[in-house]
């Protein structure tokens, strides 16, 4: 894909880039630079001799005020919640999805076609994901956080904490947050035969058809142990995917999987649903105890859902 566009100095600027995903990251640099004189030049160079392969230089513009718009509202909700620096904006989601595969050393026998359990999402984009799970704590302020922060995140539930409030999770699900399976009780999985693993989650698949409206694809094995048994009850009741993690944040320190302690692209990490009564702080603590990391070494939080 070609862009050509001419700036305030008149002269010509041709850029070729691969891909959407490429094409708009030019469009954002490029409308950024353009700054405030960005009106003024987008007319000239519609009038221009470049103006027949130009993009329409309006719509440059109001896409570049929209950035700047969604930039200034992240500045000040990040003073808002006392962060100490502002989180970077993720990346447009991928046009094609990664292909996700199971784990080394978390693969069973026979996984042919059993939902796969990975701690990563293979990607180069410099992002992270946020799991979080359980449901024990259900902060208001902490759905109110988030969605002034515009950080992603995605809930593992398990019923027996869910239950005790199910339209704090209705709440979360109508602001954008993909609700999914962690079982009916939270039960050492691989402890149980075959029949009660199913019961505990498939019963917990018709638990939130039931109160969400949907049957997640997503299931997370409490503990992150399981057995081939446990996927192939997850998938006999619609699971695709069995997301661990690759870090765990807590509301004072972190917890790796791997030896460097540093994120990588794609990790995914995991919190759960916590207030003073299981942890020194809050909701609201935790969560700039992980944005600090996360802002620090340069990603950005996206959706997991979006690399599924
Ligand atoms: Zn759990």
């Amino acid at each position: 894909m070609r862009l050509v566009r001419q700036n305030d100095e008149n002269r010509t600027k041709r850029t070729v880039v691969g891909g959407v995903r490429g094409a708009l990251a030019v469009l954002a640099a490029a409308a950024l630079a353009a700054g405030c004189a960005g009106t003024d030049s987008g007319v000239k160079g519609a009038h221009g001799p470049q103006a027949l392969h130009a993009p329409p230089a309006r719509a440059l513009d109001s896409y570049a005020s929209k950035l700047r718009v969604a930039q200034a509202a992240r500045v000040a909700a990040a003073k808002r919640w006392g962060l100490a620096k502002t989180p970077l904006a993720a990346p447009p989601a991928p046009a094609k999805k990664p292909v996700i595969e199971a784990r080394k050393g978390f693969e069973v026998e026979d996984q042919d076609g059993l939902p796969p359990v990975f701690t990563t999402i293979p990607t180069k984009d410099k992002v992270v994901f946020l799991t979080i799970d359980d449901g024990a704590e259900k902060d208001p302020a902490f759905l109110k956080m988030m969605s002034d922060l515009k950080i992603p995140y995605t809930a593992f539930l398990s019923d027996y904490l869910a239950n005790e409030n199910y339209g704090y999770f209705k709440k979360m699900q109508a602001r954008g947050t993909t609700l999914n399976n962690h079982t009916l009780h939270h039960p050492y999985l691989p402890g149980l035969s075959y029949e009660q693993q199913k019961h505990e989650i498939c019963g917990m698949q018709d638990v939130m058809r039931k109160q969400f409206g949907k049957r997640p694809t997503l299931f997370r094995p409490p503990y992150g142990n399981f057995n081939e048994d446990t996927l192939r009850a997850a998938k006999s009741c619609g699971i695709k995917y069995a997301p661990i993690w690759n870090e765990e944040v807590f509301v004072d320190h972190w917890e790796y999987r791997e030896w460097d302690r540093s994120l990588h692209p794609g990790d995914i990490v995991l919190t759960h649903f916590r207030g003073r009564e299981d942890w020194k702080g809050t909701m609201p603590d935790m969560v700039r105890r992980f944005l600090k990391k996360v802002t620090d070494e340069g990603y950005a939080v996206a959706r997991l859902e979006d690399y599924l």
